[in-house]
């Protein structure tokens, strides 16, 4: 809700987290959720779908960089890769940083917000033009239901489980997807608030252990999310590719990233005991 020049956002049980605005650039409902785009005085340009923080330009790379390069660095040879949603195209400009990957799909319910991240996040949206990134507005329910081939990675970049996100977050969609994963692929989704959405967190992580042999978590901080701690779900076939991190690639590749890194890579995957309760149903 905009209320003077603030952007406030309620997070549940009297916390709220306000953005202070210096313009509205963009607010619209789109055929799916409600689309708003402003510029703050500290957090630069955000987005919000459903009046929910989306993304900002100052704190967007703590999560595009997670979702992207641990699975990424987690895989031996990763070359074709699946984004569901991704509109703000963040993730796919992390994906094609890495020169394995020769094909990328995104399928993204929302053209709008494609369009949008276009005109006002060129920073996030600037490899969304990238011949190896294949574009489909549709719901990536539907996608992964009739796909038939193959991913070595596929990253789950969606809404919350309300919405036009509901269905990226029960066991028929995660079924299709392990359909869709290579014999040593890796599908890692987003998964919700470990502070303020509990419920959320331990109802994916159990219905994703209903599918995938192998389910681990790791963790980022993003300000601007509710609570701050963010919870990522990485699941796979093989217990040894949970395992598996390619340092030697990471260093020759020589990145230019601002928070993935080798030591990122291992400690993201340190739990608190609250959040092993949560994700590990123990
Ligand atoms: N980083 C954000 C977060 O966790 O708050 C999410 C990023 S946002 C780019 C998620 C995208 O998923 C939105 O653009 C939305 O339109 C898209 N989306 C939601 N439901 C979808 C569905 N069923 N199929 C494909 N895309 C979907």
């Amino acid at each position: 809700m905009i209320s003077g020049i603030w952007y406030t956002e309620d997070h549940k049980d009297g916390v709220t987290l306000s953005l202070k605005v210096k313009e509205t650039l963009v607010s619209k409902r789109t055929p799916f959720q409600k689309l708003d785009i402003y510029e703050t005085e500290k957090y630069g340009t955000l987005l919000t779908l459903d009046d929910l923080v989306m993304t900002t330009t100052k704190d967007e790379f703590v999560y595009h960089e997670l979702i992207t390069h641990v699975p990424l660095f987690a895989h031996k040879q990763p070359e074709r890769v699946l984004i569901i949603g991704g509109g703000d195209g963040g993730t796919a400009r992390e994906v094609v940083k890495h020169p394995t990957v020769t094909h990328v799909d995104m399928v993204e319910i929302d053209q709008d917000v494609v369009e949008m991240s276009k005109q006002y996040m060129p920073f996030l949206s600037e490899d969304l033009t990238n011949p190896k990134v294949h574009l489909f507005f549709q719901d990536g329910v539907e996608f992964v239901k009739k796909a038939s081939t193959a991913y070595d990675v596929i990253i789950i970049d969606s809404t919350d489980p309300i919405g036009p996100g509901e269905g990226l977050f029960n066991s028929e969609f995660y079924t299709n997807c392990l359909k869709l994963l290579s014999d040593d692929g890796i599908l890692v989704a987003q998964a919700e608030s470990v502070f303020n959405c509990p419920d959320w967190v331990w109802q994916t992580f159990a219905k994703l252990r209903e599918v995938f042999p192998v389910v681990k978590a790791y963790l980022g901080t993003i300000p601007t999310y509710p609570g701050g701690l963010w919870s990522f779900a990485f699941c796979c076939k093989q217990p040894e590719v949970a395992q598996f991190f390619d340092e030697a690639r990471y260093e020759k590749l020589q990145l230019d990233l601002r928070y993935y890194n080798q030591a990122i890579h291992r400690a993201c995957f340190a739990l608190p005991n609250f959040v092993q309760k949560l994700c590990q149903g123990r």
